[in-house]
């Protein structure tokens, strides 16, 4: 009988097999790891900050960028870990205003323009904003803005109403339904004193008169007879914010640009959005001791069809063109920073905000 030797064929020329099937395990037990990382909740975010630079359109990005750094891609939330682009439509338009913008980000649903968190088109019912779910799971919320509290892109992540107009009926939502913690704007609607203490908000009208950051005192209503600046109110904010365990959902609209944007007026936009990344820089750098955050910065839509013609350097205005005085719906950046960051990759419409959010956080306090 002829010895006959057990021929190996090796499935990769130079590596044995069991060298493979070592990296196999591996491979397959770091997978295994990895899956459970993603599902503990140890990888959830547990505070969200969502900034909205209302009307900042790309170029308005870029002009502002060119006129503090000479340079694009230079601003605070342009160095977020990850950004993408995302569009802007309404149900029934594809031009979008602030109510169906921040409707869509807060709900997760396409609204008619000027809609609050209703099911317009639809049974008109009430959508459930992020913010009241954030509240459902025990944490603490705020609404800051640069423009009076009650208008449209603060309105919807708080209160239900079928036209941005109907600002009494929003801040009736606001003390009555939803409730957030801290509500922060710039003086313009009525809002009778005696309405807000019955409410049981601390009234505040001076950023010099802010009280001792402490949640055990109540919920605030400041509003302010001098526009702040975003960086303070954001500021007062996180460290009013950081005391509830569950952890917090703030949104904090520069919604100046907007306006600025609707004049024509290239400095004043300019200072908005500069407001806005010095706000982001300091919630970033607050975010770095306290792991748990997700940020955000967005746009609810791009106002003014802007376009960069000439950058002019450091402390100059660009050389631009307006093509309207009106919204459009080019589309508008999407930046995120901290826990779970990595989620906005598949984000193309402003809807997928809530979802992200919604995916980022927790489910269970814990
Ligand atoms: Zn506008």
């Amino acid at each position: 009988m002829s010895h006959t030797k057990k021929r190996v064929i090796s499935l990769y020329p130079g590596i044995r097999n069991f060298q493979i099937i070592t990296i196999i395990v591996i491979l397959t037990f770091t997978g295994f790891i990895g899956l459970f990382l993603a599902k503990t909740p140890e990888a959830y975010a547990k505070n969200i900050i969502l900034f909205i630079g209302d009307g900042m359109g790309p170029e308005q990005v870029r002009a502002a960028g060119y006129y503090r750094h000479n340079h694009p891609n230079s601003l605070s939330f342009e160095r977020f870990s990850f950004r993408t682009t995302i569009a802007t439509d309404a149900a029934d338009n594809p031009v979008t205003d602030s109510a169906a913008g921040a409707t869509a980000m807060a709900t997760g649903q396409r609204v008619n323009v000027g809609v609050l968190s209703q099911a317009i088109p639809g049974n008109g019912r009430d959508y459930e904003t992020i913010l009241e779910h954030m509240a459902k799971q025990g944490k603490m919320t705020g609404l800051i803005t640069t423009v009076p509290i009650s208008h449209a892109t603060p309105a919807a992540f708080a209160s239900h109403q079928p036209s941005r107009k109907n600002s009494a009926g929003i801040i009736q939502n606001y003390f009555e339904n939803s409730r957030p913690d801290l509500l922060m704007g710039v003086k313009g609607e009525e809002i009778p004193v005696q309405t807000i203490e019955k409410a049981g908000y601390t009234y505040i009208t001076s950023i010099d008169t802010l009280p001792e950051p402490d949640p055990n005192n109540g919920p605030i209503l400041a509003r302010f007879e001098e526009v702040p600046k975003l960086k303070d109110l954001t500021q007062f904010a996180l460290s009013y914010l950081q005391h509830d365990t569950n952890g917090f959902f703030l949104m904090i609209e520069a919604g100046r640009i907007d306006w600025a944007a609707h004049n024509h007026d290239t400095k004043k936009m300019i200072d908005a959005i500069l407001d806005l990344s010095d706000a982001a820089a300091y919630a970033k750098k607050w975010a770095k001791k306290h792991e748990k955050t997700l940020i955000l910065v967005t746009a609810d839509h791009e106002t003014g069809g802007l376009k960069i013609d000439r950058p002019k350097g450091i402390g100059t205005l660009p050389h631009v063109t307006w093509r309207t005085h009106g919204h459009t719906n080019t589309p508008v950046g999407l930046y995120a920073w901290g826990r779970q960051a990595g989620l906005i990759r598949s984000a193309n419409h402003l809807t997928d905000i809530y979802d992200i959010i919604r995916e980022s956080t927790d489910p269970i306090p814990r």
